[in-house]
């Protein structure tokens, strides 16, 4: 470790990574400063959860991460690979149906078809609207939002890009603003009349929220999951594609560093340091003070963390304005995911489909939705303050893909991973520590009514309750995005109109996670974006 820096960023999850890593090309000095022995935050693979095998805990498939961002820093290079998944999804029914989506469109309406002839037409249509919407606003994604009360000519400057975006919807605007504030329930059934289509398309819009089906503003979180796609190694881009990482998420975070590592950019990576507390001076930043009350110095300290912890936790309020405060506390970010991790024997053979042997059933997202209903009923119980009785599961098998997530003595172990809805933080009447188990076997058992022979090949599991997701990955009442993605909370309220610009309310202070414009998932875009913000203010190095 260097005696000083020019920043310090709080966190070493994939967004503080990404900020250090465009600080450290532009020749800062930056420290990182992760309070877990290992880097990437919810992007990483766990070693330790179930010795042998490397597990993606919290996240654990990839699409969203920006492709200018794997370009600028050369990670195909540094050792980043993906695992295009093809078929992508694959959904079984009670009655012993199935429907799985496909790389190419008129396989996918194959499919459709065996539900319903009028859906497998429409279905191109809606992709399409889906694309051309996504081309006019992720160019968004990569901006500063604007201050809507400013007249600062970047900020005009930025407000003309947004009308232009406006105008470049044209006959797209219904669907544009049906996406942004309605409840994704009613947006597929207003495109398409099988449960099949409507319940596996809707689970895009209520992964990571705290929210039902029928729940407006959930039409947007399914946006957010679409505006994303692979890079290939060759650098051609994949629109909609969504793949795993070999070795796991932390190939993502591994990557970013070996990539600074490799220019031999100035950048120092030290895990297992909590910070306590952002030291101020008359309203200046002045550094971090460490566990051991250690002090380390720097002009320029940026937060990878919540919003909450950044200025409730690490900052003495005293620093910070009494109505700013308020409004910080009042953030919202509630969470109802549950993440299972399993170790199996076998593959799931499916009533659907059966076959223990590798298949394209075991190829992508598993769907357990049965339909809107259902959905909604499993939202009812998390409402009240209960674990869904009739889980919504998305899960993922990447061994199927990646040998090398399984260790040499057992190659014919799989990995499974699962994401579990709904398990609200606040229970009523109990506690994760004493509800986490049976909500477990219940998810297990509620995958054997589709693959009988699954709770038999559990060899490893384990659930991260709410609670979990707080303590181990530092996540504000469990919510995967740091912070709700609801209008109120994105572009330039994210996370407050007087923040959104990736500066915190003192000078020197920078935010660079999730909690920041374009929100949560594995998109490298907030601290891509704080970095250029960060730039923007310093001198040029040398
Ligand atoms: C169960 C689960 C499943 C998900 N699935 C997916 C998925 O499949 N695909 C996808 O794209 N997204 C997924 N997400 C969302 C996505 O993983 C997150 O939104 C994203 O990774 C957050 O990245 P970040 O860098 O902003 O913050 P984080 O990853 O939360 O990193 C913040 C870091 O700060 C550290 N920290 C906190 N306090 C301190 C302190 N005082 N001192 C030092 N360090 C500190 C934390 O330990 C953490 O490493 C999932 C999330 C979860 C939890």
């Amino acid at each position: 470790m260097s005696s000083s820096y020019d920043v310090i960023i709080i966190g070493g999850g994939h967004n503080g990574l990404v900020t250090a890593a465009y600080l450290g090309k532009a020749g800062y000095r930056t420290l990182v400063l992760e309070r877990r022995d290992v880097l990437g935050g919810c992007s990483v693979t766990e070693q330790d959860i179930f010795p042998g095998y490397k597990i993606s805990a919290a996240s654990y498939v990839a699409s969203l991460f920006h492709p200018n961002i794997i370009r600028d820093l050369d990670l195909h290079a540094n050792g980043l690979e993906f695992l295009v998944r093809d078929p992508p999804s694959f959904t079984p029914f009670a009655d012993g149906s199935h429907l799985f989506s496909c790389l190419e469109l008129a396989d996918t309406q194959k499919e459709i078809a065996k539900f319903s002839q009028r859906d497998a037409d429409r279905y191109a249509e809606y992709e399409a609207m889906l694309t051309r919407i996504a081309e006019q606003i992720e160019p968004l994604l990569l901006m500063t939002p604007p201050d809507p009360t400013s007249l600062d000519p970047r900020n005009l400057w930025r407000l003309l890009g947004m009308g232009k975006m406006a105008k470049g919807l044209a006959g797209d605007f219904l669907p544009a603003l049906q996406l942004a504030s309605a409840s994704v329930a009613d947006f597929v059934r207003d495109w398409f009349e099988s449960d099949a289509m409507q319940s596996t398309l809707a689970t895009d819009g209520i992964i990571g929220a705290y929210a039902g089906v029928e729940s407006p503003g959930t039409a947007y979180v399914l946006l957010h999951h679409v505006m994303g796609g692979i890079t290939d190694a060759a650098g051609t881009y994949h629109r909609g594609r969504w793949a795993y990482v070999r070795g796991g998420m932390g190939g993502i975070p591994a990557s970013i560093v070996a990539s600074t590592q490799a220019r031999h950019d100035p950048v120092d990576f030290i895990a297992g340091e909590p910070v306590v507390r952002i030291l101020v001076d008359k309203g200046k930043v002045r550094g971090v003070e460490l566990t051991n009350g250690e002090v380390i110095e720097a002009p320029t300290v940026v937060s990878a963390v919540d919003p909450r912890i950044t200025y409730l936790g690490l900052l003495d309020e005293e620093n910070l304005d009494a109505e700013f405060v308020e409004q910080i506390r009042n953030y919202k970010m509630k969470g109802a995911t549950t993440k299972v991790n399993l170790v199996l024997s076998d593959l799931p053979d499916f009533t659907a489909l059966p076959g223990v042997e590798r298949g394209r059933q075991h190829s992508g997202t598993i769907h357990v939705c049965e339909n809107l209903e259902y959905m909604e009923r499993a939202w009812e119980d998390a409402k009240h303050g209960r674990w869904s009785r009739e889980p919504i599961l998305e899960c993922t098998i990447p061994s199927v893909y990646d040998d090398t997530l399984v260790p040499p003595e057992h190659p014919d172990h799989h990995v499974m991973n699962i994401f579990a809805l709904y398990g609200p933080k606040k229970l009523v009447g109990s506690t994760w520590k004493e509800e986490g188990p049976a909500f477990l076997d219940r998810i297990i058992e509620k995958l054997g009514e589709f693959a009988p022979n699954l709770p038999g090949s559990v060899v490893h599991k384990q659930i991260l309750t709410p609670d979990d997701l707080e303590e181990r990955y530092a996540l504000t009442e469990g919510c995967i995005f740091h912070g709700a993605m609801g209008l109120d909370q994105l572009f330039w309220a994210r996370p407050l109109p007087s923040i959104a610009q990736y500066r915190g309310p003192l000078d020197g202070l920078y935010m660079c996670g999730s909690g920041t414009h374009p929100g949560g998932g594995v998109t490298g875009i907030p601290g891509h974006n704080a970095a250029r913000e960060i730039l923007r203010d310093k001198p040029p190095r040398g």
